[in-house]
């Protein structure tokens, strides 16, 4: 396949990241600074497709899920973050464990195989709540898959708790927790950090909890926030961190690259939204630069089902889920619907000449078209 890639590429930079990848060779930081900038786009996304194909065929992954964002009171307060409330703010609001489960229940009626959690560091929430809601969740639906918590998230139970991550791991995994989401990473570079989530746990930090996570079994996704302060080189360092931590755990399944959503939020410096080129050029560089994290997700919710659409056959073959009552994107000015249908982003595939197939974040398979 890549010998007759090869012959397609023309553009001799390219073509030496075909041979690379061709070779099963991780391509170097230059040649991601090269793809992250190139207006070569069609050979780009040759490179990008072929990857995909070799490691997934047509198959491109969808979930039928549901968001539960159980509290926007946060005492970090991010730049970044138009969700989170202070406690007293009018629309603070704290989800009680019995309104989850009514809440779960309802989605499980209309069919869900899992739920996505995250939330605000409240610290009016105790490890028992944690605890009891995905053991409520399980009592709803023995066999729902639980994504939850992010990286900042454990790191705070872990401290107001008085734990160590491990046993706040122990702790969740006996509840039900089934693997984790990768928020939290935003960008690694500590400058940029520092103005868009001071408060937050360092790159470093989020890092070492992925790894524990890893170590134990737990399998995580790895995200990047793009189009804020950030300049190619910064993606170029973000990237090259979580392909080193995969070469020692192997416990990321699939990297998901989320854009900032500007809504008169406190960063300073305010980009006009990605164009098509920009996705493009970020999705097919982290296919081809992260050739040892399995999955590539695209956002329909971050980028409009319209671009996630094309973006696959620009690397991607995660196409996310329906994620009834998102909140955090939403808050942030995403113009998306919070919930799409399973029938329409089934049509978004197939009308890609691609093969749909029902999965949980463990990519254990539902039902395949
Ligand atoms: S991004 Fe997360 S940690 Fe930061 S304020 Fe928002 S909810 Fe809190």
């Amino acid at each position: 396949m890549f010998e007759k890639l090869i012959g397609r590429v023309r553009n001799r930079r390219l073509q030496a990241i075909a041979e690379k990848v061709g070779s099963d060779l991780a391509v170097d930081e230059s040649d991601a600074l090269y793809m992250l900038t190139t207006s070569d786009i069609l050979e780009l996304g040759l490179i990008a497709h072929a990857l995909r194909t070799k490691l997934h065929g047509d198959t491109t992954y969808y979930g039928v899920n549901m968001n539960l964002n159980y509290t926007n009171v946060c005492e970090l307060r991010c730049p970044l973050c138009a969700f989170s409330r202070s406690e007293g703010d009018a629309d603070a609001y704290t989800l009680t464990l019995e309104g989850i489960e009514e809440r779960v229940r309802g989605a499980v009626l209309s069919g869900i195989d899992e739920v996505h959690i995250v939330g605000g560091l409240n610290p009016g929430l105790k490890i028992g709540y944690f605890e009891e809601m995905l053991a409520r969740i399980k009592s709803v639906k023995p066999d729902i898959f639980i994504v939850a918590f992010t990286a900042v998230e454990y790191d705070y139970f872990a401290r107001v708790n008085n734990l160590s991550i491990e046993e706040v791991f122990a702790r969740m995994k006996n509840a039900g927790l089934g693997a984790l989401p990768g928020g939290g990473a935003e960008i690694f570079d500590p400058a940029i950090r520092n103005q868009i989530a001071p408060r937050k746990i360092s790159g470093k930090r989020w890092l070492e909890i992925m790894k524990i996570a890893h170590g134990l079994g737990l399998k995580t996704n790895a995200t990047l926030l793009y189009n804020h302060l950030e300049r190619p080189e910064d993606i170029v360092h973000h990237l090259s961190h979580l392909r080193s931590l995969q070469d020692e755990t192997g416990g990321f399944k699939t990297f998901v690259p989320l854009c900032y959503h500007d809504s008169g939020m406190g960063i300073s410096s305010k980009r006009a939204q990605p164009t098509g080129l920009d996705e493009i050029r970020l999705f097919s560089a982290s296919r081809i630069f992260l050739h040892n994290i399995p999955h590539l997700k695209a956002l329909w919710m971050y980028l409009g089902e319209k671009m996630a659409q094309v973006l696959l056959h620009f690397g991607v073959d995660d196409l996310g889920g329906t994620y009834n009552n998102e909140k955090v994107v939403h808050a942030a000015g995403a113009s998306t619907p919070d919930a799409g249908s399973e029938q329409h982003i089934k049509r978004l595939i197939e009308s890609s000449g691609l093969k749909p197939v029902r999965s949980v974040a463990s990519y254990g398979v539902i039902r395949a078209s």
